[in-house]
């Protein structure tokens, strides 16, 4: 890449244009040219950003198009792909329930090279308390096949509908441990229920996210052992303590600020809180990864979800450190989350050629690289 101005990583300066070198899927150059020859192709990127690729640590795959496994859908698919993540600079993106045999088979067609995509990290079906359905999945999921949604009622079900759920090729796990089984009510998961699922996920090396909802559910969580937090509890009453607990002991936290506001309320007395909640974490040592909940929320853009989390309180550094280097650092991995030499060419670029990137200019992307080849847009390849 020419004319890049490289932003390495959260906490450090955006350079001034300079070439970024990426070869055989890995970073191998920054600020020096090419060897040239014949099979080095190169983007002109006129002074645009670059910053390591952007994780989605909460978003669904349960849309109709998802399911669409026919040759003739190809196009409608990648369009889908193209519009919820690729556009939006993410590289990689973590499913928090979904079926699994449809995205199990989308994760196939990207490997197979069939339709350009993310890295998907899927938690497959998620795992509900007992008579736990959360209303508003029971309008998506017919009665008849709701015995399919593993609602373990002791902790030994537990323990095997997550062996199950991860054999079948989740590599993350979701508790809901507190469900809104009405709009109004909060079921909340048994906490032998949620530590016996939590044990083994950590056997089994997988990371768990809990769906928390209230002061019980996230208490469950914490005491469950979660390693993260998949929304801010919106009903925060009585939650600080708790959070503030979350906050030392490392549970990371994915706002989803805006799916609130886009699908609960816009109603600032409901918002707001959750707005405080969030802050006070992060002022507690709190860290906090990035997730939007897309697909469950039909907005794709990114903008009013990080113009949400700096009005929190996160500076543009702070933003950018939750889009990369802190999920990264979340799934130790040592290959992504930064822009540095040796490291895999997931790449997001930037629309701005401003070196003092503003909250929403991490919404503006031009182009999305995975292992150092552009995924979006097709036209520039
Ligand atoms: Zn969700």
């Amino acid at each position: 890449m020419r004319n890049a101005r490289v932003w390495r990583r959260p906490g450090e300066r955006v350079s001034g244009p300079q070439s970024l070198l990426v070869s055989e899927g890995r970073i191998t150059g920054i600020g020096v040219e090419a060897d040239r020859h014949a099979s080095t192709r190169e983007v002109d990127l006129a002074g645009r950003v670059v910053t390591a690729g952007f994780w989605n640590c909460h978003v669904h795959l349960t849309e109709a198009v998802w399911s669409d496994q026919s040759g003739a859908g190809v196009s409608r698919v990648q369009a889908a792909i193209d519009d919820m993540m690729l556009s939006r600079g993410f590289v990689t993106v973590l499913d928090l329930g979904s079926h699994p045999r449809t995205t199990n088979a989308l994760i196939r067609r990207i490997e197979a090279g069939e339709l350009r995509g993310p890295n998907i990290m899927t938690a497959g079906a998620g795992i509900r308390p007992w008579r736990g359905v959360p209303f508003y999945m029971r309008e998506l999921v017919p009665w008849f096949t709701r015995w399919m949604l593993p609602a373990p009622v002791t902790g030994f079900g537990a323990g095997r509908a997550v062996a199950s759920q991860l054999r079948s090729g989740a590599r993350i796990v979701k508790l809901f441990t507190g469900s809104y089984v009405t709009p109004e009510r909060v079921k909340p998961m048994r906490t032998s229920v949620a530590r016996a699922a939590v044990e083994e996920a950590h056997r089994r090396g997988a990371r768990v996210f809990a769906h928390p909802s209230n002061r019980e559910g996230t208490a469950v969580a914490l005491d469950a052992g979660v390693d993260a937090l998949a929304h801010v509890p919106d009903d925060t009453e009585g939650t600080a303590p708790l959070l503030a607990q979350a906050a030392h002991r490392g549970v990371r936290m994915v706002p989803t600020l805006h799916m609130f506001a886009s699908t609960v309320s816009a109603d600032p007395g409901y918002l707001h809180p959750i707005y405080t909640a969030l802050g006070d974490f992060m002022r507690q040592g709190g860290k906090v990864i990035f997730g939007t909940d897309v697909g469950y929320m039909s907005e794709r853009d990114t903008r009013p979800e990080l113009e949400a989390m700096a009005k929190s309180g996160m500076g543009v550094h702070h933003l950018l450190r939750a889009l990369t280097s802190e999920p990264a650092d979340f799934f130790d991995d040592d290959e992504r989350g930064a822009i540095d030499i040796g490291l895999r060419g997931d790449l997001t670029v930037l629309d701005t050629t401003s070196e003092a990137v503003q909250p929403a200019d991490l919404s503006r992307v031009y182009a999305t690289f995975k292992d150092g080849r552009m995924i979006w847009p097709a036209s520039l390849e």
